[in-house]
C-alpha cells in the first residue's frame, strides 16, 4: 500500500533504512547439488556453539514461500497501479471531489478532505492483497504467531500514520502544482527536507508506536559491540533491541536515524537465534553501513533519482490529462481528483526504476559485508549467520536471477554465502578495502 501514496512516498520508501536481512535467495530447485557450502566447517573455538553449517537445507516449502512472495510483489504493484486508473475510469475520483467541496468550502481543506476519502478507497481495494500477504502468507510458513488482532492493529496504524503524514502533504503539493509553473521542480526540492526529516523522525516517532525499543539489555554483549563500534571508528554509539518477535519470527538487524537518532537496532529474534560470533559479525556488516555513511549517500542517491523521476512523472501526468481529462472530469492539473493520475504514474515510475535503485542498494550491501569482515574476520560466523537467515525466513538462498536483478535490496543470500566465504584479504597479506584500523 505505501507504493500507492503519494510522491514523497516513494522517496521516502528509497531512503528507508533497508533490513539488513539477505532478501531472497535459493537454489533454483529444490535439493541443488550446487548449493554453497562445500566449504570445510572450520570450528571456531570461542563459545561452545553447535557445529556451524555453511550450506542451506533448501526445501520445497522455502521454494513455495518465495514464489509466492515474488508473485506477490510483482502482483502489488500492477494491483496498485490498476486500482488507481480504475478509480479514475470509474468517475469515483471526480464523484469523491465533488463530495469533498460540497462539505467544505477553503479548497486546502477540501483537498484534504478528499485525500481521506482516496485512502480510505485505495485501502479497501488493496485489503485483500494486504491480508493475504501480510497475515495469510506468514501464518501458513509458520513465520508469526501474531494474532489476527495484533496484524490489523498495527495495519490499522500504518494507515493512520500515513493519512496524518500525507494529507497534508497531499494538500501542499495540490497548491504548488497549482500556483507554481515549474511545479515538478518545487516539489522535487520539497522532498529533500521531508527525507532527512522522515530519517531523523522515523527511529524516535515512528517506530516506538509499533514496537517497544530498549538499550541492549546483555551488558557482556553490549560491551563486546561497543567494543567492536569502537575499532570500526564509532564513538558513542547506541544499540537497542526491539521486541519483534511479537510480529515475527524472522530475525534482524538495521542502522538507522541520522544525527541524535542514530542508532543500531536488533531484532530480539536475531538475539535469540544467532551465537554470539554471528551477531557480532553480522553487526560489523551493520556497522559498515555506519561507517562507510550509507544513509547519507542513499539519501543522496534518491535526490538524484527522484528528480529523474519527478521529470518524467510531470510530463505524462500533463500528457496523461490532456488526453483524459474531460473524460475522467478533471479540472486543471491542481484538481485534486487527477491525485490518483499522479500517484499511478509515480508508482509506475517507481516500480520501473526499481532495478536501479535495487542494484544501487545491492552494491552497498555487499561493501557492508566486506566492512565486516575486514572489521571482524569472523567469515564463517557470517555465513552460518545467512544460513539460519535463509532458513529462519524460508527465503530461497538462489533465487531466478532476474528477480533479485529486478528488486531485491540484498545480493542473494547464497552469493553471500560464497562470498563471505572466499573473502579473506588478509590470509593473503592484501589491503583492506573498506576498514582501515
Ligand atoms: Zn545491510
Amino acid at each position: 500500500m505505501k507504493k500507492v501514496f503519494l510522491l514523497g512516498a516513494i522517496v521516502v520508501a528509497l531512503t528507508m533504512p533497508q533490513p539488513a536481512r539477505g532478501s531472497g535467495v535459493g537454489s533454483r530447485g529444490p535439493e541443488n547439488p550446487s548449493a554453497p557450502g562445500i566449504i570445510t566447517p572450520t570450528p571456531d573455538s570461542r563459545p561452545p556453539t553447535p557445529a556451524r553449517r555453511f550450506d542451506v537445507h533448501v526445501t520445497p516449502e522455502m521454494i513455495r514461500h518465495s514464489r509466492i512472495d515474488e508473485t506477490l510483489y510483482f502482483t502489488d504493484s500492477v494491483y496498485g497501479i490498476a486500482i488507481l486508473l480504475l478509480i479514475l475510469a470509474t468517475g469515483w475520483s471526480a464523484r469523491m471531489r465533488d463530495f469533498a467541496q460540497r462539505w467544505v468550502r477553503w479548497p486546502f481543506v477540501a483537498a484534504m478532505l478528499y485525500f481521506v476519502l482516496l485512502s480510505m478507497v485505495i485501502t479497501a481495494l488493496t485489503f485483500p492483497l494486504d491480508f493475504y500477504g501480510g497475515f495469510i502468507v506468514p501464518h501458513q510458513f509458520d513465520l508469526t504467531d501474531q494474532s489476527f488482532a495484533g496484524w490489523l492493529g498495527d495495519f490499522g496504524k500504518g494507515l493512520g500514520v500515513n493519512v496524518v503524514i500525507f494529507t497534508p502533504l497531499a494538500a501542499i503539493a495540490l497548491v504548488i502544482i497549482r500556483r507554481i509553473r515549474r511545479w515538478w521542480i518545487v516539489l522535487w526540492i520539497g522532498t529533500i527536507p521531508l527525507i532527512l526529516l522522515g530519517v531523523l523522525a522515523t527511529p524516535l516517532v515512528i517506530d516506538p508506536l509499533f514496537n517497544d525499543f530498549r538499550p541492549l539489555r546483555d551488558a557482556s554483549l553490549r560491551q563486546a559491540l561497543l567494543d567492536e563500534a569502537s575499532s570500526a571508528g564509532i564513538e558513542q554509539s547506541r544499540v537497542f533491541e526491539v521486541d519483534k518477535s511479537k510480529q515475527t519470527k524472522e530475525m534482524n538487524a538495521y542502522v538507522t536515524g541520522i544525527g541524535p537518532s542514530a542508532r543500531i537496532v536488533l531484532w530480539d529474534t536475531i538475539l535469540a537465534k544467532l551465537d554470539r560470533d554471528e551477531i557480532l559479525s553480522v553487526m560489523g556488516h551493520e556497522m559498515g553501513h555506519y561507517v562507510l555513511k550509507h544513509l547519507w549517500q542513499g539519501i543522496a542517491f534518491s535526490v538524484v533519482i527522484t528528480f529523474i523521476g519527478f521529470f518524467i512523472a510531470q510530463r505524462l501526468f500533463e500528457w496523461g490529462l490532456a488526453r483524459w481529462g474531460v473524460r475522467w472530469r478533471m479540472g486543471d492539473r491542481a484538481d485534486p481528483a487527477a491525485l490518483p493520475w499522479l500517484l499511478a504514474v509515480s508508482s509506475l515510475l517507481a516500480f520501473l526504476l526499481s532495478p536501479v535503485y535495487s542494484g544501487y542498494s545491492r552494491h552497498i550491501e555487499h561493501q557492508a559485508d566486506v566492512f565486516g569482515l575486514e572489521l571482524t574476520h569472523k567469515n564463517e560466523a557470517m555465513a552460518s549467520s545467512f544460513v539460519k537467515f535463509a532458513e529462519d525466513s524460508k527465503e530461497d538462498p538462489r533465487p531466478p536471477r532476474f528477480i533479485e536483478w529486478w528488486y531485491y535490496s540484498h545480493p542473494s543470500l547464497g552469493r553471500r554465502i560464497d562470498f563471505v566465504l572466499a573473502y579473506k584479504p588478509w590470509e593473503k597479506g592484501e589491503p583492506n578495502q573498506l576498514w582501515h584500523p
